[in-house]
């Protein structure tokens, strides 16, 4: 492992506060008051890359600090972690420890033995990755309104979402912002409940099997233009056709195929609209079967893509169906 001197000195530091007995979210606030920027930044900047829209580079997450703190190559050993794909689509999860490949006295070390192993015996033992997951209902889906985190729950009995990326500074515009779970969840329901009106009343625009009658005969007709271009093209070729006649005759029929095209362009725009609709109202009838009167899991997966969360309980969604509402 390879480090060059700036990063070497920032894990130094982080192991330092640690030895002063400093918490992990301490660690963080003195990270972001003395304004050093997080890994992913830092070697951002040295590729010179573009970074993505980040609300402050200064914000370290305390899972980056626990990682760091415990990184055994940070001593010189050299760690292969072997890791495994749990979900499909997640991120993959550390294997147990006594899996992974260690080998000592790989590489110069930048924190002495010493010092790391004080720093474990300091370090808070959560697992964080082994520990379970609870699971809730809007999991995955609850966002800040202002940075554009993933809030927090926190699983008191009365859960609240918080956000805690701007923790660390009361000038986030976003610090101290929250909302009670059960408050969010009723919102949400109801919500939902006047999507589900609107997508009822969606009236079918024509009949599908019409339209498809008709979107067949276009397709046909389209394509007997692009054979008969085809031919003009190839006359032209061949030197039966002057250039000029070519481009006049390939004009005209490009004239003749712009409205049947256009005709074809919305017909289709129809069928999907429809083929949506029909989507929709079906699921709605299957779930309509269950007579919910709260917030499911099921309600959820179909309507929500995200919840974005502002002060004073002010919420936006972002529906799965969005697309379908607005485009008729
Ligand atoms: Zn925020």
């Amino acid at each position: 492992m390879k480090m060059d001197e700036p990063a070497a000195n920032t894990v130094r530091l982080i192991f330092q506060l640690a030895l002063q007995g400093m918490s992990n979210t301490k660690i963080a606030k003195e990270l972001y008051d003395r304004k050093i920027v997080i890994p992913e930044v830092y070697k951002g900047r040295k590729r010179r890359q573009e970074m993505p829209d980040l609300h402050s580079p200064y914000v370290w997450t305390l899972s980056t600090i626990q990682r760091i703190l415990s990184d055994e190559q940070y001593i010189g050993t050299y760690v292969m972690r072997k890791t495994v794909v749990k979900e499909l689509g997640t991120k993959s999860v550390n294997q147990n420890e006594k899996d992974w490949i260690k080998i000592p006295n790989h590489h110069e070390a930048i924190i002495t033995k010493e010092i790391f192993e004080q720093v474990q015996k300091q370090l808070p033992h959560i697992k964080i990755k082994s520990r379970k997951q609870k699971e809730y209902l809007l999991k995955g889906k609850v966002y800040c309104g202002y940075c554009n985190h993933n809030m927090d729950r926190r699983p008191k009995k009365n859960a609240v979402f918080i956000c805690r990326y701007s923790e660390v500074d009361a000038a986030f515009s976003c610090h101290n912002l929250s909302i009670e779970e059960k408050e969010l969840e009723e919102i949400v329901f109801q919500m939902i409940l006047k999507q589900i009106e609107i997508i009822k009343n969606a009236e079918q625009i024509s009949n599908i099997d019409v339209q498809t009658a008709q979107k067949i005969e276009l397709q046909k007709q389209v394509k007997l233009y692009q054979q008969k271009k085809k031919i003009f093209y190839e006359q032209y070729i061949e030197g039966n056709l002057t250039e000029e006649q070519f481009m006049r005759i390939n004009l005209e029929l490009t004239k003749e195929l712009e409205p049947i095209q256009s005709k074809l362009e919305k017909i289709d725009f129809q069928l999907q609209y429809n083929q949506k609709r029909n989507l929709f109202q079906n699921q709605i009838e299957k779930i309509e079967k269950d007579n919910f009167h709260s917030l499911s899991k099921k309600l959820v997966d179909i309507f929500i893509d995200k919840i974005y969360i502002f002060k004073e309980n002010r919420i936006e969604v972002k529906w799965k169906i969005e697309d379908f509402l607005q485009k008729r």
